[in-house]
């Protein structure tokens, strides 16, 4: 039996949406008003699945407490309430929401305190989400 737990956290933070290879009516093309230059925020919705064994001894399949401090430590310090722009991931690539579901699986894959991370998804608004899923079959 595959057992999955999964968490929700919300983070805050504002970007613009604008490549440096596009043309400035590209750059308006690609991503509309999301490429204004003063920027935009988002609350985003972030889910984090784990899956792994019910552990025996806990009932559990990862202790939520530690995964919050992951999660805070990793992610949450890092993007909350931040300019997704400034931030050293997203130098050379922009900061959608497809590339900042990426870069948030890249931190979490390997500090998962038990388990393996299977997906991180992340709700922009109410009718978009991303997400991004472990390749590996274990
Ligand atoms: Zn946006």
């Amino acid at each position: 039996m595959r057992a999955y737990f999964g968490r929700r956290y919300m983070l805050s933070a504002s970007h613009r949406l604008h490549s440096d290879v596009l043309s400035p009516e590209e750059n308006r093309r690609a991503y509309g008003k999301c490429n204004n230059p003063f920027g935009h925020g988002h609350n985003y919705l972030l889910e984090v699945l784990v899956r792994g064994e019910v552990l025996p001894e806990t009932g559990m399949v990862v202790d939520m407490v530690s995964l919050d401090k992951v999660i805070r430590s990793l992610v949450l310090n890092r993007f909350d309430h931040a300019n997704l722009n400034t931030d050293a991931l997203f130098v050379n690539q922009v900061p959608t929401t497809e590339n900042l579901c990426r870069a948030v699986f890249n931190l979490l894959v390997n500090a998962v305190p038990s388990g393996r991370l299977e997906t991180v998804r992340i709700e922009e608004t109410e009718n978009n989400f991303f997400e991004c899923a472990n390749p590996t079959e274990a």
